[in-house]
């Protein structure tokens, strides 16, 4: 997935942008997009969204592209992402260091099963209430498409992400309520600053890039319809008219 980029330091020091250095850059997987203008300014747009935030907006553009597997891997990336980021927070909240809650995580990084449970046991402790859960036919739909090469059609492609939105809207809508939301930022905010100092100290000018994504801790509706999101995504203007074929990378 790709966004629009544009060299700061040549703003900074003319006042406006410079349209000659629009480029679109694939976003890569620490959210930091390197670039250096031809006037040699060097640049890194730090994304400002969570990793579960993106991978809800390659989501949806995938099933725009019609490339319906990668929805459905993008749709389970952000609701497992969302999982940690709940299990964080909620951590966070309680008074628990970020490297303790790390080296915990540590245990549960590589095991789905486990950081369900956790998130489970996090949700009921926090709200009384379990979690709402992907149902057995999506769980089995998943498995077929990741463990046996199934090719869902885009049916069964919007039917999975309605039910992920589902699942995903009332953790969101948590994460925003008064009770997070000083922890949220305070998250987001370590985020963003642990990939600055990346930037200054590789001697970079880091600039925050904010996307509108479909899953977003700046605005939560009460539920997201998957087809008018994707109505509303396809009347978009291609990012590549901005920029012609000069600024595309592969
Ligand atoms: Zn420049």
């Amino acid at each position: 997935m790709k966004i629009l980029t544009i060299c700061m330091q040549c703003q900074v020091e003319s006042g406006q942008p410079n349209l000659l250095t629009l480029a679109l850059k694939r976003i890569p997987d620490d959210g930091m997009i390197e670039m250096t203008c031809e006037k040699g300014h060097r640049t890194f747009t730090i994304i400002q969204q969570m990793k579960f935030e993106i991978l809800s907006d390659m989501a949806i553009k995938a099933i725009v592209d019609g490339y319906y597997r990668d929805a459905i891997a993008s749709f389970i990336g952000a609701l497992e992402r969302l999982h940690e980021f709940f299990i964080e927070a909620t951590c966070r909240k309680s008074g628990i260091e970020g490297a303790v809650y790390k080296a915990a995580w540590k245990t549960l990084a590589n095991l789905s099963e486990r950081q369900l449970g956790a998130f489970i046991a996090a949700h009921l402790i926090e709200t009384g209430q379990v979690p709402k859960l992907l149902p057995q036919n999506q769980m089995k739909l998943r498995n077929d498409v990741i463990h046996k090469g199934k090719f869902p059609d885009r049916a069964e492609t919007v039917g999975f992400g309605q039910a992920v939105l589902d699942c995903a809207t009332p953790i969101l809508r948590l994460l925003t309520s008064e009770l997070y939301s000083s922890t949220v930022q305070q998250l987001v905010g370590e985020s963003l600053g642990d990939r600055y100092r990346i930037a200054r100290n590789t001697g970079f000018l880091p600039a925050t890039y904010s996307m509108s994504t479909l899953l977003n801790l700046g605005h939560v509706a009460e539920t997201v319809d998957l087809e008018s999101a994707i109505a509303a995504y396809l009347k978009r203007p291609p990012l590549e008219s901005a920029v012609g074929r000069r600024g595309e990378e592969a």
